[in-house]
């Protein structure tokens, strides 16, 4: 470590900035969340019930479209998706290449290939110039992920499957509330899935997740599959799962939807103000968004080209600021998924290594924003005079 920096992290920690803020939200609710609890163990209501039907209905209306189907979490909404398109065995179901795992565990679980196609280098989100040339008689769905909450460019994959005659799955699970061209996410393919995951954009207290469709057939079937083949008890239709929505995280669901679209705004808000002190420090590549997109920022990532991302993300942990790295490494390159190597992904590969993704959270304060700011202009500046000091003593 320089001496510059060495001097600056003796007085270092002057503000502790975590990564996510689980706590605020939920102790500004607690009078309404300690209720909804009281009023289930009164009627007793625990797996599915009025509240799982009450938030089916709100969400459905909240993302424009005809059925919400609550589900035990993300990874099972992906997968009772798939089945209930028929995906299965000798199938083959392409994807992002940087997701989280569970995309591709959903496929493979379905008993289909996933097969990874590279991102585009400005959004992060799948190449749609890339997908054709990944398609084959085998292929049955397209599973585009709005990836940090930014939407995936849907009307070219859209255009392909129509092409293809292939099904469109969006994972949602990052993008509650996203738009794209003005249309909700989860509303332009023919089923999308969302997890309520505790850190997402809207979660519960615990795991759950849901479907979401405008087609009666697909909004049945996972219906059945969700709760072991069928609508009604001990009679099943299919072989299917036990998936269900708990009738309390509904109820803290359907409390908390309530905010959803103005904790969005936040969040945009404060991905305005980071870019803002960001973009002008040199070798950092703020969040680009295209006109197109309304983004909702579940994750906040920059990307260092110039300097050592680790080094950095070390500086700002010694100064009491808590990053993340949104995926460590492409999904095909994890011990679980080397069996399913793609062609080629050369821009997820080399990104994984540039990506930091900084605290973002509605009750983020511009101060601790401005603090990461001048953290990160300060590491990046010591690094070049590193560089050009390097340079003199060879
Ligand atoms: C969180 C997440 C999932 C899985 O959701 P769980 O509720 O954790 O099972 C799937 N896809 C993406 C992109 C996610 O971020």
């Amino acid at each position: 470590m320089s001496k510059q920096l060495e001097e600056k992290s003796r007085d270092s920690i002057q503000m502790a900035v975590p990564f996510m803020d689980l706590k605020t939200e939920h102790q500004r609710h607690r009078e309404d969340l300690r209720k909804a609890w009281d009023a289930l163990l009164d009627n007793s209501a625990f797996v599915g019930g009025t509240h799982v039907e009450e938030f089916e209905k709100e969400f459905a209306d909240f993302c424009e479209v005809k059925h919400a189907i609550g589900v035990a979490n993300g990874t099972d909404a992906l997968l009772l998706a798939l089945k209930a398109l028929g995906v299965g065995r000798d199938d083959e179901v392409i994807t992002a290449a940087n997701s989280f795992v569970a995309t591709a565990e959903a496929i493979v679980h379905s008993g289909a290939k996933p097969v990874f196609v590279d991102i585009n280098p400005d959004t992060y989100n799948i190449d749609v110039t890339r997908i054709e040339r990944h398609i084959t008689p085998r292929t049955k769905a397209i599973i585009p992920v709005h990836l940090y909450g930014q939407p995936a460019d849907m009307q070219p994959v859209l255009d392909i499957a129509r092409g293809y005659g292939l099904r469109v799955i969006e994972d949602a699970a990052q993008a509650h509330g996203a738009r794209y061209h003005g249309r909700r996410i989860g509303s332009m393919g023919d089923v999308a899935c969302f997890s309520f995951y505790p850190a997402k954009n809207l979660g519960a207290c615990g795991d759950a997740g849901a479907v979401v469709t405008s087609n009666n057939e697909i909004a049945t079937a996972v219906r059945k599959l969700r709760d072991h083949g069928g609508l009604r008890k001990y009679d099943h239709d299919v072989v299917g799962y036990n998936s269900r929505l708990d009738g309390l995280q509904a109820a803290i669901l359907k409390i908390k939807l309530k905010y959803l679209e103005q904790r969005n705004e936040s969040r945009r808000r404060h991905a305005h103000t980071y870019s803002e002190l960001l973009s002008r420090i040199e070798g950092i590549v703020t969040p680009f968004e295209p006109d197109r997109t309304t983004s909702v920022y579940h994750l906040y990532v920059i990307r260092i080209e110039k300097g050592n991302r680790d080094g950095l993300k070390n500086h700002l942990n010694d100064h009491g600021v808590q990053t993340g790295i949104h995926y460590p490494m492409p999904i095909h390159l994890t011990r679980a998924f080397a069996r399913f190597k793609p062609r080629s992904c050369p821009v997820a590969e080399s990104y994984a290594a540039r990506i930091l993704s900084l605290p973002m959270y509605p009750e983020i304060e511009t101060q601790q924003m401005q603090y990461i700011a001048t953290l990160v202009s300060d590491y990046m500046s010591q690094k070049s005079e590193q560089e050009t000091g390097s340079k003199w003593s060879t």
